[in-house]
């Protein structure tokens, strides 16, 4: 991995194209191709990503966009950064994923836009989704931030929606070396928009369509990007490895595991348990040397960054709930099966 790298990053380098180019393009062209998908535009980072997609589809003040309670504070960010406001529904508890059943009473008459996120690498169930969004005549945007090569009913996570959003930060399933991000999208105009979004609203060198921003994919990040792809599923296989020894395992244990339905194939970003005694569990791992984390500690409801926004008011328990009670196990390509029995026997040690 070392060794190619570094020549992707020195012929970058050499080339001379430090904005946008053959680079970008080439890692624009496979990763459509992964995806199965006709178009991909390359931005500087996942929440530009959402922004640039919720601005194609002209969403802005007094329109409303249906989002997960339960997600990463970004989607909601996305909504909130274009004057649009995010109406929060409550997860499925089984699958961490928005619920379809609970969107349709949610939708009005602003809604423009569903963005379901396929939290922790599994997919959201987008049929129920994607036909309640032709009913209501309203865009499907998806936040596949955590989805890299994960499959819904067989097909790869990225033309199901209008936009279908990534990020490619270091940690992501697909990460650079620093921030990076894109759309995927069937739809040639919504690409079109968002190309010429990144740059300056530009589609011509001084000139200027529409007030864009500059959020471009670093030819270095591609170069590094379409390194990474070449071994993406690889490493989604070796995540597999890992989240089987657990399932396996940890069944029996008390602990809620991750729940796969049948037309899923996830990614693996993380490996989420559910406890009623999480901190307890933590601290025990921490002290027999596992690190966890906790996605997310905080709903975005309840950040300070919400207070005295009316979403500040909404009653949500199932994504105050989960925040109590989630704790997600090492996972990664780096890990071996090994490792992740003796993860499994210090969850057993504690009681
Ligand atoms: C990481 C992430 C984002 C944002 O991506 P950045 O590249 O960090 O801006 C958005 N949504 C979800 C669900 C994420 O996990």
């Amino acid at each position: 991995m070392k060794q190619p790298i570094n020549d992707a990053v020195s012929r970058v380098l050499t080339s001379g194209w430090y904005v946008l180019g053959p680079e970008v393009e080439a890692f624009e062209a496979e990763f459509a191709d992964y995806c199965g998908v006709d178009h991909c535009v390359g931005v500087a980072n996942g929440l530009d990503a959402l922004i640039l997609a919720l601005r194609s589809l002209e969403v802005g003040p007094d329109d409303e966009v249906i989002v997960p309670s339960n997600t990463y504070i970004a989607t909601w960010l996305a909504v909130s950064t274009v004057g649009a406001t995010p109406v929060p529904v409550e997860p499925d508890p089984a699958t961490h994923n928005i619920d379809p059943a609970r969107i349709e009473a949610a939708i009005t008459s602003r809604t423009k836009v569903l963005l379901p996120v396929h939290l922790y690498g599994q997919p959201a169930d987008l049929d129920p989704i994607l036909a309640l969004a032709k009913r209501h005549d309203v865009r499907v945007v998806e936040d596949a931030a955590q989805a890299h090569g994960a499959r819904y009913k067989g097909q790869r996570i990225g033309g199901h929606g209008d936009i279908v959003c990534w990020s490619f930060y270091p940690g992501k399933n697909l990460g650079g070396m620093g921030d990076a991000g894109a759309i995927t999208t069937h739809v040639a105009e919504l690409a079109d928009r968002v190309a010429m979004l990144r740059n300056y609203g530009s589609r011509e060198k001084y000139v200027h369509e529409v007030q864009g921003l500059n959020s471009r994919l670093d030819p270095l990040q591609a170069a590094v990007l379409r390194v990474k792809l070449q071994v993406l599923d690889e490493w989604t296989e070796r995540r597999r490895a890992i989240a089987a020894v657990y399932s396996d395992a940890l069944s029996g244990t008390g602990l809620v595991l991750p729940y796969v339905p049948k037309w899923a194939d996830p990614a693996w970003h993380l490996y989420v348990v559910r406890s009623q005694r999480r901190d307890a569990l933590q601290a025990d791992l921490k002290e027999s040397g596992v690190a966890t984390l906790i996605h997310y500690p905080i709903p975005p409801h309840r950040q300070r960054a919400y207070a005295g926004h009316s979403v500040a008011q909404e009653v949500l328990p199932l994504a105050d709930q989960l925040a109590g009670e989630v704790l997600s196990l090492p996972m990664g390509p780096h890990l071996y099966p090994e490792q992740a029995k003796q993860v499994v026997e210090a969850v057993k040690r504690s009681a």
